[in-house]
């Protein structure tokens, strides 16, 4: 193999996905890549269906080998909530954002006021990541990151809900850690991981 699609316009994701890849000799590209465009709407309800139902549409369109994510964040005392809405969060139920509003920035807003003056802070980073390669296969594998939301933001690195995670062991934020140190632990890195770990093993 050596072009893969990677099935994603989110810049942050991209650019994880390039460094966990880049000793691959892999050539990634991105949808932003693609001449003719084509959209899918994420409107299922769970993180494998919504990356299942991207690498199908993407793989079979551009007929080259994709690799989908969909990810999120789950809060315990939010029930496992922005879960799939992670993305739109700030306007679900109730909410909105400000003429202009960065997503991500009105999504922490939303969050840490719904946490306000709570005890229970755990909370967790979820990652599905398909690979397909049409008309062959497809793989699957998933990748969590395990740790406690802030009271307030911190960092700049990243992207999403960086700012205010703290992951499990650490005392900065996922934002303020190096990239190469957040592939490491994070949900995504773990799940790419144990997917090019199959791929290998099939010489793909
Ligand atoms: P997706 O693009 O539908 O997978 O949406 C994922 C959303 O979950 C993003 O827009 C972020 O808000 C959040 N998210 C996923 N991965 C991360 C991460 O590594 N850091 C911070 N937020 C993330």
């Amino acid at each position: 193999m050596d072009k893969l699609l990677v099935a994603t316009t989110n810049k942050g994701k991209l650019k994880e996905f390039r460094e966990i890849f880049k000793d691959f000799g892999i050539q990634v590209l991105s949808l932003d890549d693609m001449a003719e465009k084509i959209s899918v709407e994420e409107d299922r309800e769970t993180f494998l269906e919504n990356a299942v139902k991207k690498v199908k549409i993407y793989g079979d369109f551009y007929k080259m080998p994709v690799v989908a994510e969909d990810a999120g964040l789950q809060v315990e005392v939010l029930g496992g909530y922005p879960g799939v809405y992670s993305a739109r969060f700030y306007n679900i139920e109730f909410g909105g954002r400000e003429e202009g509003e960065n997503p991500d920035k009105a999504n922490i807003k939303k969050l840490l006021r719904l946490l306000e003056g709570e005890k229970n802070r755990k909370a967790r980073f979820v990652s599905v990541v398909v690979f397909y390669k049409p008309e062959d296969f497809g793989l699957w594998a998933e990748g969590y990151c395990e740790g406690q939301i802030t009271q307030k933001p911190r960092g700049e690195k990243g992207f999403g809900y960086d700012p205010v995670f703290i992951p499990e062991g650490y005392t900065k934020t996922m934002a303020e850690l190096e990239p190469e140190e957040k592939n490491r632990i994070s949900h995504r890195g773990k799940a790419v991981r144990k997917l090019v770990k199959m791929l290998k093993k099939i010489e793909i």
